[in-house]
């Protein structure tokens, strides 16, 4: 008989998820058995990931509308999720965008985006499921951090403190929710080679990776794999933490 893979049972959403890290976070945790629902604001193409992972995996998975700005949207999709899988055990906060720019050229509709996508998108998704997970008393939450809501980076001050603000988010919640089993951890990737860093023009990539200690850009993979340990049993007393996967870039 073969051994149960390590996350077999277990429903985990991850939001932004068609492609890019969320993809490759549905792939992994779906190869270690977990069924996944996969939200995006293009509900065709999240439908088509789940169904690609679902092939592959032969795991249960399906693709939903979320736009995770939208507190409505995002109850919706925590709602339909949980009705059609059952219950919810992971959230992966993931879906996050970038609107760079000098603060003397950031429009204030380019800095509510920032904000209202990457930090109140993750606090209207983790209210969503946390009377759910409270009640189930098991809960399993990560938060797409980045290096530059530790360090700072200019040029992007709307994402970083976007991203420091999801540190907070991520710490309070630990504290607020450890009696219930949900513990929850952020993860701060440095440059990932995905649609979000593809922009980004040879001589920043070439600047990044000669900043980067281990000598090269990240891949979805490697960040994947940071949140599959934070929903792994070896991390079940781990809560409130912020987990750098960046090569060496920032070091704290
Ligand atoms: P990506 O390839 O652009 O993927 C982001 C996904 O989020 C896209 O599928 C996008 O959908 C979706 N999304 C955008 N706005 C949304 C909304 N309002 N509601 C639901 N989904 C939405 O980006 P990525 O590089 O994989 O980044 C994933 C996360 O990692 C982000 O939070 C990002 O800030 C963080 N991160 C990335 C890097 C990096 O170097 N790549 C570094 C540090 C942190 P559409 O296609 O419809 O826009």
């Amino acid at each position: 008989m073969s051994e149960a893979l390590p996350l077999e049972g277990r429903v985990a959403a991850i939001t932004g998820a068609s492609r890019g890290i969320g993809r490759a976070t549905a792939e992994l945790l779906a190869k270690r058995g977990a069924d996944v629902v996969v939200g995006d604001l293009l509900v065709d193409e999240a439908k088509e990931t789940a169904a690609e992972i679902a092939k592959e995996s032969g795991r249960r998975l399906d693709g939903y509308l979320v736009d995770v700005a939208d507190s409505e949207s995002a109850n919706k999709f925590i709602e339909s999720a949980i009705e059609d899988f059952g219950k919810i055990d992971i959230l992966i906060n993931n879906a996050g965008i970038t609107r760079d720019n000098l603060i003397m050229r950031i429009s204030e509709s380019d800095w509510d985006a920032v904000i209202n996508i990457n930090l109140k998108g993750a606090f209207n998704c983790c209210k969503a499921i946390v009377r759910p997970m409270m009640k189930q008393r098991y809960g399993r939450i990560v938060n797409i951090s980045s290096v530059v809501g530790l360090s700072g980076n200019a040029g992007q001050s709307n994402y970083s403190a976007s991203k420091a603000g999801l540190i907070g988010l991520t710490k309070s919640l630990a504290q607020e929710l450890g009696s219930r089993n949900i513990t929850v951890n952020a993860v701060a990737p440095g440059y990932i080679t995905t649609v979000l860093t593809d922009v980004l023009s040879e001589e920043i990539k070439e600047a990044a990776i000669s900043a980067t200690p281990l000598g090269r850009l990240g891949s979805p993979e490697d960040i994947a794999r940071a949140i599959a340990f934070f929903v792994s049993e070896d991390a079940e007393f781990i809560t409130g933490q912020v987990l750098s996967v960046d090569g060496g870039m920032v070091m704290m």
